[in-house]
């Protein structure tokens, strides 16, 4: 006979860790007990050597399907001779390390449930259980228990009760329990304000989509708006409604099959859409589809989840090919998720609300992901795997980073483990700033941490840099911008050697205080060096030309030929005036800094080939040049490599000059983005090759906005590695200034 105790840690409360382990001890015949504490699950069992050995691996292989495992911990005790199992109370203690689990789909025992008709629960859009269900987006604190939730408003009626506490239930103590007796209703609610009477207001609802209405509906960390996606008036109708924004909208379809009619689904995708974080997942359109052209136009993919909730599975049962499932804001505002504040702000774009009495204490967008080079990559990391943590090499203090200006998100973080936050948005926008400074608050205050530190970008003008700066009342460190790329990168992966960092993105803050955006690093998690850029380039307007790719071709032909060439069919929109007022600014250097941005080069090409000279988005020009390249382009155009001061630099002007021949001799841009794609993958692999000889470093590190290209990710790593480098690239965090908090913390707790 021997006694031991287990301590486990990890994703470990309110998933159904303590029934599951009382039922594993019954079924292997152990007495003792399992607790719930501030560390995770602690379990003492008595029972032969070789039962509890078993018992142990089962632990492992059969773990609740939410629960995420970072530790078991065994130690032999003094055997007390107990019998029986228990389940105790609550332990305190003062160190917390628990992990509040993200929220998740339904399981598959609470839809069937959901659909039967004898069931107590048919039919009801809040069912969950221990398995599935809210769980980020609805704490206010901790301990994750119901009082700290905001299922707090609904007292449990006597049958969810004895689910609740019986140990054998699938609902045993899952928090979120309800049922139609005691739990939230789904209210329909006119744009007027005023509630609509019927008992049915998910029928109605879904009448009024038919009739090609605008639905604001009330998700798991927002409100999404709704329309009939095969409905080409209802989809148009929305988009001007929604003003002056350009971005695709996202889809929800009813299943998998549902989805094959609308896109390609290869089986990676197939695996990410049916996944329990329920992301949009980017798929390549099929041109025999039958929805809306203006749902996603001049774009060849689609963005398509499953349902996610109860609510989502009912309006989908039988009466959408898709529903158009967008972020419920206007242009940059955040998404919109309390409920008078939806009412108000969309009330000029809504049609009606479908809307429930379950408060969203977190506001959480949905996250985006895509397969490129056959694995996932999340370009937003939010709703479903936060507050999921990412492990770090080393143990350190706490540390609070406060990423970059735009698709901004915050990391904190607790002993090894490194907590991304979701996605904030863009800070310019006054709300979205608010709602950054409640998100360091809510995970301070749900992780139990109180950071020594502060990292920030170098950029003095990011909101986050003055928050870290003015605010915060912590000591600083400010971090490079691109060396942060870097260490997310090698972070994501647990490397600590050094890498040459690829880092090519829109524009960061350079530690010469010039725009860098086209970096050859090399460096580890604790510094880096420069080694090579893309040339200095001006960038007329400055921010302007972020919005206005005309200006970035202009400064291109103006640096290759000393003055814009004649019948350049880019410039045929834009006034002669401005043109030359421009042009004459620029060459004085007058409000034109100097950028070696990567991203700003996709732009010029992309509006050199006319395919577009105003975005409404960072990086659409470039997407653009992405989505009608043909990859079968093999031959690179012509680009130099100099040395300047020890610095390799990139100068792409004879690749602008065969760009600018091959377009005006009738060259199809497809062919033309191709080689453009592939001069950039093999101007990567010389460098990187200089590199190697220079340092002996044969690790490369793919990373900054740029590499959600997948197509230029794709060629760049099958030259790499062909040429014996080992690649890092993303995948869990995003490429993107998404992912740079994480890097920041990293830099500063080395
Ligand atoms: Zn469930
Ligand atoms: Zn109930
Ligand atoms: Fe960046």
């Amino acid at each position: 006979m021997r006694r031991q105790r287990i301590i486990i840690e990890g994703i470990v409360q309110g998933v159904g860790f303590r029934p599951f382990i009382y039922q594993l001890a019954a079924r292997f015949g152990l007495a003792g007990s399992v607790c719930n504490d501030t560390r995770g699950v602690t379990v003492e069992v008595e029972g032969e050597a070789g039962v509890l050995a078993r018992f142990v691996a089962a632990i492992r292989s059969e773990k609740p399907p939410l629960s995420v495992i970072q530790s078991v911990d065994t130690q032999t005790i003094p055997v007390q001779g107990t019998t029986g199992f228990k389940i105790l109370q609550s332990a305190q203690d003062k160190t917390r390390r628990a992990q509040i689990s993200p929220d998740t789909f339904v399981c598959d025992d609470c839809l069937q449930e959901l659909f039967d008709p004898i069931d107590r629960r048919f039919r009801y859009p809040f069912i969950n259980c221990t398995n599935c269900g809210p769980r980020y987006t609805i704490v206010t604190g901790i301990p994750y228990d119901r009082p700290l939730t905001t299922m707090a408003d609904f007292p449990l009626c006597d049958d969810c009760q004895s689910e609740y506490i019986d140990p054998e239930s699938r609902r045993f103590h899952a928090q979120p329990n309800a049922c139609p007796a005691c739990g939230p209703q789904l209210q329909l609610i006119d744009a007027d304000g005023s509630p609509v009477a019927s008992d049915d207001p998910l029928s109605e609802a879904i009448r009024r989509l038919k009739d090609g209405q605008i639905l604001a509906i009330k998700g798991l960390g927002g409100y999404h708006l709704a329309v009939d996606a095969s409905s080409q008036d209802a989809v148009q109708e929305l988009r001007r409604r929604k003003q002056r924004d350009e971005k695709p909208f996202a889809l929800m379809a009813k299943d998998l099959v549902t989805v094959q009619r609308l896109a390609s689904v290869g089986e990676d995708e197939a695996r990410l859409l049916q996944g329990v974080e329920r992301p949009i997942v980017l798929l390549q359109k099929r041109i025999d589809h039958s929805l809306a052209e203006s749902i996603a136009p001049d774009n060849r993919y689609f963005g398509v989840m499953l349902p996610c909730t109860p609510l989502h599975y009912l309006l989908l049962q039988n009466d959408f090919e898709a529903l158009v499932m967008t972020s419920a804001n206007l242009s940059d505002e955040p998404i919109a998720f309390e409920d008078g504040d939806a009412c108000q702000r969309l009330a000029t774009v809504a049609d009606a609300f479908l809307s429930h009495n379950r408060r969203i204490h977190t506001r959480t967008d949905d996250s985006i992901a895509r397969v490129m080079a056959d694995r996932p990559l999340l370009l937003r990391r939010s709703r479903g795997f936060v507050p999921r943590s990412i492990a770090l090499p080393v143990d350190g203090q706490s540390i609070l980073a406060v990423g970059a200006e735009l698709k901004n998100t915050i990391c904190l973080t607790r002993g090894d483990r490194a907590f991304l936050s979701q996605h904030v948005g863009d800070l310019k926008n006054l709300e979205v700033y608010d709602s950054f400074k409640q998100t360091i608050k809510h995970l301070q205050s749900i992780l139990e941490v109180l950071p020594e530190l502060v990292a920030h970008d170098l950029h003095p003008d990011y909101d986050s840099t003055r928050y870290a700066l003015e605010e915060s009342g912590l000591l600083t460190v400010a971090v490079q911008h691109h060396h942060a790329h870097l260490a997310s990168c090698l972070a994501e992966h647990g490397v600590e050697e050094p890498a040459i960092g690829v880092i090519f993105d829109g524009i960061g803050y350079g530690a010469d205080g010039k725009l860098w955006g086209g970096e050859f690093l090399v460096g580890d998690l604790s510094s880096y060096e420069r080694v090579g850029h893309f040339r200095y380039q001006p960038m007329p307007g400055g921010d302007l030309a972020t919005r206005q790719p005309w200006r970035m071709a202009l400064s291109y032909l103006q640096s290759s030929y000393g003055e814009i060439p004649a019948g350049i069919k880019a410039f045929d929109g834009i006034a002669e005036n401005e043109l030359r007022l421009v042009a004459q600014a620029t060459l004085k250097g007058i409000n034109a800094p100097l950028t070696s941005s990567c991203g700003r080069l996709f732009d010029a090409v992309a509006s050199l080939l006319g395919l577009r000279q105003q975005v409404s988005f960072e990086g659409q020009a470039a997407m653009q040049l992405e989505m009608i390249a043909d990859p079968t382009q093999s031959r690179p155009y012509p680009y130099l490599l100099s040395c300047d001061d020890d610095q390799i630099v990139f100068d792409p002007f004879p690749l602008i000059d065969s760009i600018i021949r091959d377009h005006s001799a009738g060259l199809p841009a497809a062919q033309i983005s191709g080689r453009f794609h592939r001069s950039l993958a093999m101007m990567i692999e010389e460098v990187c090759e200089e590199i190697r000889q220079r340092t002996g470093l044969s690790l490369v590190v793919l990373s900054g906005g740029v590499f959600q290209n997948c197509l230029l990710t794709e060629m760049a790593l099958e030259r790499l590695e062909k040429s014996g480098f080992k690649v890092l690239t993303h995948s869990l965090v995003p490429p993107n200034d998404g992912g740079l908090a994480l890097g920041q913390a990293v830099i500063t707790s080395h």
